[in-house]
């Protein structure tokens, strides 16, 4: 017999090995010396339960509140804008109507929701998926449902680059809660444009006007369909897609997204996160 203790405690271990123990160590201890830090007020991490944040910066992430356009749900400057007429539009919808019939980005796209969707889209921590969705789908009104959900698509080169397709991941996740099937090969991105946020609105409909296609139309027809994206800016991207879309047949496209881009000035401070990171009282509302 072998005494495999002995053995073991005379044989060299493998380079490997030994490499992959030191390489653990020093994460360790690195662990120590420099603790993880909240991404957003940098107060080191202790059993705080969402990735990279602490619990306070986590709860500054509240829903948008007050009067919206009944179709892209941008805030209204007045509160009480909708109190007589509850359908009533905003002038670029009533002037440009978009081919979805509704949006929900029902957070403000800034820290630290916004330093959370870097996090997780540019720098691939897909550890923050579950509390992403969770912050959309716990939002989600009971109307907003839907035959299919679909997430916007990326370019087979920036799919390339980055690894995962944000909107997927997050799509995965709203698809358990609503019960409803995820198609992520159907609408499909043919021209890898510009990131749209550089350009003026022209260039970003010519940009995207031939930028979408449907691998099999013929399954769109008679669907209520429901797009998913991270951020909700211009609108125009998720508008060529809702085109393809009904121009295929479908009865209702709506647009589902973490957070929208607003506009200084038109929301009352009240409704957004405060700037300073710290707890805040609860807003009434
Ligand atoms: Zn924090
Ligand atoms: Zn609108």
């Amino acid at each position: 017999m072998h005494n495999w203790p002995g053995i073991l405690a005379l044989t060299p271990l493998p380079k490997d090995t030994t490499r992959a123990m030191i390489r653990n160590l020093l994460r360790q201890a690195s662990r120590l010396l420099l603790p993880i830090t909240c991404t957003t007020c940098a107060q080191p991490l202790t059993d705080d339960p969402v990735p990279f944040f602490c619990r306070s910066c986590w709860a500054l992430i509240r829903p948008l509140r007050g009067s919206a356009c009944a179709r892209c749900r941008r805030p209204l400057a007045s509160p009480t804008a909708l109190t007589h007429s509850p359908t009533h539009e905003c002038h670029d919808c009533r002037t440009r109507k978009p081919h979805y019939a509704e949006v929900w980005a029902p957070y403000a796209y800034c820290s630290p929701l916004q330093d959370a969707i870097a996090l997780f889209k540019y720098q691939g921590k897909v550890a923050l998926v579950d509390a992403l969705a969770t912050l959309l789908v716990r939002t989600l009104p009971d109307h907003l449902t839907g035959d299919v959900l679909m997430p916007i698509p990326l370019h087979p080169n920036r799919l390339r680059q980055r690894e995962f397709n944000q909107s997927l991941l997050l799509a995965d996740r709203v698809a358990q809660v609503l019960g409803c099937p995820v198609s992520y090969r159907n609408l499909v991105r043919l021209v890898d444009t510009e990131p749209q946020t550089s350009l003026p609105r022209s260039a970003r409909l010519h940009n995207l006007r031939e930028a979408f296609g449907l691998r099999a139309p013929q399954e769109i027809a008679g669907k209520r369909i429901l797009l998913i994206d991270d951020v909700f800016t211009t609108g125009t991207t998720s508008n060529a897609c809702a085109k393809i879309l009904c121009d295929a047949g479908a009865v209702r496209v709506t647009v589902l997204a973490l957070a929208r881009s607003v506009e200084a000035g038109m929301v009352p401070d009240v409704w957004l996160p405060p700037s300073d990171p710290r707890p805040q009282p609860e807003l009434r509302a």
